[in-house]
């Protein structure tokens, strides 16, 4: 009989914070700064320094915590990480160890058929972030350490995920979640989120964990998953041909889609933990919490949910305006605006959003934060159509001028006299008109050219210069044509 297994996966993600100044010195975390500007005796290792906690750092990593609803503690504590590397000045990273500050929690995912999962956090610390060796030049390998000491948050997720696509939908969560908090700004390219994959394959049934093997050097979404599809299919050949998983850690290698073994796994006593002598325990007290949940917002899942319930959105509309907070803001704001307007048809403006906003946010190459029209404006053009005063093509065609001058929509339309004809009279002669002038396409639509429908609906169209209600169009021409 032939086994089916299934993949065992846990993500190790590491979140670069926003905050001004690094974990322990004063040093400015700007990105780009001329290499080792942002430097310091303290982030540069220099004997006899002393660092002193951020307590930016602190409050971030708790709006996190109480984001992915875990447990806050009230005393943790700091840890060296030994280990030698060029990048790492001092020999040693601070970080936590025993007792991380935010621990026992969750999130939730939405599945693809709709279902909601939670995803198990085992735990989120904080630590400094490492320099940077720089090998790539056609000289000797360089360090910079403007990133020295950078604040990080590192999240450890549950052995929770079942496969690829999951594993893409946690790391979202991820993403969207430190970006509305604000706390992270979710760059993967620029490394501001890393992901580290732990993943192992056991046959299905069996309810203990095979050997993981941890993957490394994941820089894209897309990378996430291939890397893990490759690596499900690899483990599972070396299962079946009798071989044994070996713990350790591979490279992914995104030029030829495989992962490379890098070392034989290290284990936390490699790194000979100790406490941190220099820092003081981190107290964070219950009324501190309470202060901290007025920074939370709501977050995108509830948010999704909402605006789907609200408004009346299909799912995919709204999975589209959450992906950024300031999209899903201008999104409520141009509802709220038809809402004032007794006008209910919040599917016309998702629709405009999705196309003709995003399209002019992308070609800027700036988030919705940034667009600098009026939500009102929006919500004008999408009434004049609502209330079949222009057609969708009109609306399209005076977009542009809109976006220019800021004017009113309905002025616009009103001056330029393109305000859609709704007279049956007007429109009933011109297609009559056209019926007497195209006899043998009247015919072929009689004899089941369907499509001839089109010709008759367009010509009318082209002939008002768009401006004729291309319903009552439609239904005057099935008349004369159905007669
Ligand atoms: P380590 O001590 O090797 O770093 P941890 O217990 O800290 O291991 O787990 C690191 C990550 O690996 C976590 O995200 C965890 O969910 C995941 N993990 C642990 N065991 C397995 C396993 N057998 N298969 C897949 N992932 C695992
Ligand atoms: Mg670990
Ligand atoms: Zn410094």
């Amino acid at each position: 009989m032939e086994i089916k297994y299934e993949a065992v996966i846990g993500l190790e993600v590491h979140a670069q914070l926003l905050t001004n100044s690094k974990a322990f010195c004063g040093c400015s975390t700007q990105y780009g700064a001329y290499p080792n500007t942002n430097t310091c005796p303290i982030c540069l290792g220099h004997p006899g320094t002393l660092p002193t906690l951020n307590k930016n750092l602190v409050e971030y990593i708790v709006r996190m915590g109480i984001a992915t609803n875990c447990k806050i503690r009230e005393l943790s504590t700091f840890s060296r990480k030994n280990y030698f590397y060029p990048d790492l000045p001092k020999g040693y990273q601070i970080s936590q160890y025993e007792d991380p500050i935010c621990h026992n929690g969750f999130i939730q995912i939405e599945l693809q058929d709709g279902t909601l999962k939670n995803i198990g956090i085992t735990r989120i610390h904080m630590e400094e972030d490492s320099g940077k060796s720089i090998h790539d030049l056609d000289i000797d390998s360089l360090i910079d350490l403007n990133r020295s000491g950078v604040p990080l948050i590192e999240i450890v997720s549950e052995p929770d995920i079942r496969s690829s696509s999951e594993a893409y939908l946690y790391l979202m969560a991820i993403k969207q979640t430190v970006m509305y908090l604000g706390i992270c700004n979710g760059n993967m390219e620029e490394g501001s989120l890393r992901c580290d994959v732990n993943i192992s394959v056991r046959p299905i049934g069996q309810e203990k964990f095979g050997t993981k093997v941890e993957i490394k050097n994941l820089n894209s979404f897309r990378n996430v998953e291939k890397a893990i599809e490759y690596e499900i299919k690899r483990q599972i050949e070396e299962v079946e041909n009798g071989n044994l998983i070996v713990q350790q850690t591979r490279l992914w290698d995104a030029n030829k889609n495989e992962t490379k073994i890098m070392r034989t796994k290290e284990m936390a006593h490699d790194y000979r933990y100790f406490p941190e002598p220099d820092l003081l325990k981190v107290k964070v007290t219950q009324d501190w919490i309470d202060e901290s949940r007025k920074y939370i917002p709501e977050l995108p899942l509830n948010r999704k949910l909402r605006l789907m319930n609200e408004y009346s959105i299909p799912n995919y509309d709204a999975q589209i305006m959450i992906e950024d907070k300031s999209l899903a803001d201008y999104f409520e704001k141009c509802c709220v605006e038809l809402q004032s307007k007794n006008e209910k048809n919040y599917k016309l403006v998702s629709n405009w959003i999705m196309t003709e906003v995003l399209r002019i946010l992308a070609e800027k190459n700036v988030s919705a934060e940034k667009f600098d029209l009026e939500p009102k404006l929006i919500a004008e053009l999408v009434e004049l159509y609502a209330e079949d005063v222009i057609s969708s093509r009109i609306a399209k065609e005076i977009f542009p001028e809109i976006l220019a001058t800021k004017q009113s929509p309905r002025k616009i339309v009103e001056e330029k006299g393109l305000i859609q004809n709704s007279d049956t009279g007007f429109i009933d002669e011109i297609v009559k008109k056209l019926i007497d002038a195209n006899p043998d396409n009247v015919e072929k639509y009689r004899s089941g050219r369907n499509n001839l429908l089109g010709f008759f609906v367009g010509s009318v169209m082209k002939e008002t210069q768009g401006k004729a209600n291309p319903k009552i169009v439609t239904e005057i021409v099935k008349k004369y044509l159905e007669a």
